[in-house]
């Protein structure tokens, strides 16, 4: 596994194997794997003859320094599960290089990012806009993966790459869980074990209104029953719950079984900000 700090080097590295039949997959990534980032790699690596990992903790896309501060740093860590992963190349850009000027050019997303997670994390995603088409840019591969634990960031990629015809396959994974239902996430690791069973609200609201929904249970009812859930967990604030339209994001009322429909879920526990989603589609 060779990793790879600077930009000339990636080029230089990734230019020997450009050719029509050779596959390339990518998985960015902010560190402190889990067994998440791990089935997006896995995947990357089944599908793929090479497979590229960056680690970069993005500073534009942090609306807030403790946050960004705070988000866990591991990379020994890190690289041992990356190697075990069988990957090839892992990127890991110098800040200074990577952003050299703050760029002036903007992704704007309009109206798609200024609901669910825009709305509570200002410019977060026009900053996740522009780190992922530079690293698409200087990794150029043929898929690249991202999971639909964080639901919103995958549809806003998957248009931002249609619309600025990036060559790529913008590829969805399912979330990974503990068995508590609780989604993995690198923020995890700000939880204590109370606060982890707390946390396990977010999912038991979303697999509750699941159920609901397919014994026939009206969206609006499934929600507020929900809510209550929510509203009766101590130790738990909820930011948002929401059932959107996947292709705007805008809000639904109601369900039809076999249909396609997000529920989105923010909130605390032990002041760690968690998000997570029920993404139902046609069979
Ligand atoms: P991050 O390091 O948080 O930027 O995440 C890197 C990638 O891993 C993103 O595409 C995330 O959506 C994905 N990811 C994070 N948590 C999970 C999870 N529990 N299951 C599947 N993918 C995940």
């Amino acid at each position: 596994m060779q990793t790879i700090e600077s930009i000339s080097e990636l080029r230089s590295t990734l230019s020997n194997h450009r050719s029509d039949s050779f596959q390339l997959g990518f998985v960015p990534t902010m560190g402190a794997l889990h067994e998440g980032h791990l089935s997006l790699i896995r995947r990357s690596v089944k599908e793929n003859d090479s497979t590229v990992v960056s680690i970069f903790v993005n500073p534009l896309q942090f609306d807030n320094v403790s946050d960004l501060e705070s988000y866990p740093k591991v990379l020994e860590e890190d690289l041992s599960l990356i190697k075990e992963c069988g990957v090839d190349y892992v990127f890991i850009p110098d800040e200074e290089e990577f952003y050299r000027e703050k760029p002036l050019v903007s992704v704007n997303f309009g109206a798609l990012a200024s609901r669910l997670e825009g709305k509570f994390r200002k410019g977060h995603f026009e900053g996740v806009g522009i780190v992922v088409s530079k690293l698409l840019h200087l990794v150029d591969p043929d898929g690249v993966y991202f999971g639909l634990k964080d639901l919103q960031q995958y549809l806003l990629i998957k248009r931002m790459c249609a619309d600025l015809s990036f060559r790529c396959e913008v590829i969805g994974v399912d979330t990974v869980r503990e068995s508590s239902g609780l989604a993995l996430s690198s923020r995890n690791r700000r939880l204590s074990d109370g606060g982890k069973e707390i946390a396990a609200v977010l999912s038991k609201a979303l697999f509750q209104i699941e159920d609901d929904l397919l014994n026939g249970m009206s969206l609006p009812l499934a929600l507020t029953k929900a809510q209550e859930l929510c509203q009766i967990t101590s130790g738990f604030d909820l930011e948002y719950l929401e059932a959107i339209n996947t292709s705007d994001l805008s809000n639904v009322d109601n369900y039809e079984i076999g249909s396609e429909l997000a529920v989105c879920i923010a909130g605390y526990v032990e002041g760690v900000r968690l998000i997570d989603n029920l993404y139902l589609r046609p069979k």
